[in-house]
């Protein structure tokens, strides 16, 4: 007695050995086509997010080496709190949520302090 496998792509009934997981190579293409797609696609929204986050950090940086904002004025150019890239915990100087390079940390009551990482990008 033979167990019926399916093709994890086109769910036909595979023959031949039983480790078998696609019909072919082009339902094994399609497979990992589809499944990098289906990522893609999610990735994709939290990437915009990031970026858009980062984006409104710079800008609102400029060349400064730190700036003391609203959070409001974050709010109002579309910041989402929730899109950070890691987070350094500084002792003694709370913790910062990074956005790549920018970051920023919560210094009193809706004011928040912009900082960019440095020694990364200068050389
Ligand atoms: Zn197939």
């Amino acid at each position: 007695m033979t167990e019926l496998t399916l093709c994890a792509f086109c769910g036909k009934p595979l023959k031949g050995r039983s480790d078998k997981r696609y019909c072919n190579d082009d339902c094994r293409n399609a497979f990992f086509n589809e499944r990098k797609k289906d990522e893609q696609k999610e990735v994709r929204a939290i990437d915009l997010a990031l970026k858009k986050n980062r984006r409104i950090l710079q800008a609102m940086l400029g060349l400064f080496k730190t700036k003391i904002v609203e959070e409001k004025s974050l709010l109002q150019k579309g910041f989402l709190f929730k899109y950070t890239t890691h987070q350094y915990i500084s002792s003694g100087k709370g913790t910062y949520h990074f956005v790549y390079d920018y970051g920023y940390k919560e210094i009193a009551d809706g004011k928040f302090m912009i900082v960019k990482e440095i020694g990364r990008s200068e050389a």
